[in-house]
């Protein structure tokens, strides 16, 4: 999926390299318990470790931002359908920050 910038960019949500993930504070104790809780009590067989790995995965405990490679603007998704812009100050306005 694209999303137009305010400058008139277009900016995929499928590009790693314009791409971050992100957990919110508030989420990273209960993340971090479930991932206890998978290791610790998914069962001995492998067919049990790997549906505690899958019911992990199926949490949607990131959000992930954008950044506008045309103006440099973050790009977060709020809840269904707000969509925030922030631009950097003009110094920052050259950083590529999910790249590398
Ligand atoms: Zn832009």
């Amino acid at each position: 999926m694209k999303i137009t910038c305010k400058c008139g960019g277009a900016v995929s949500d499928n590009a790693p390299a314009s791409k971050a993930s992100y957990i919110k504070s508030l989420n990273v104790d209960k993340f971090w318990e479930r991932i206890d809780d998978a290791i610790e009590n998914s069962g001995p067989s492998s067919k049990e470790k790997e549906a505690a790995c899958m019911n992990l995965r199926r949490i949607n405990f990131f959000n992930f931002m954008l950044q506008c490679s045309k103006c440099k603007r973050l790009i977060f998704y709020g809840k269904d359908p707000d969509v925030y812009f922030f631009k950097p100050e003009a110094d920052a306005q050259q950083s590529n920050l999910f790249y590398g």
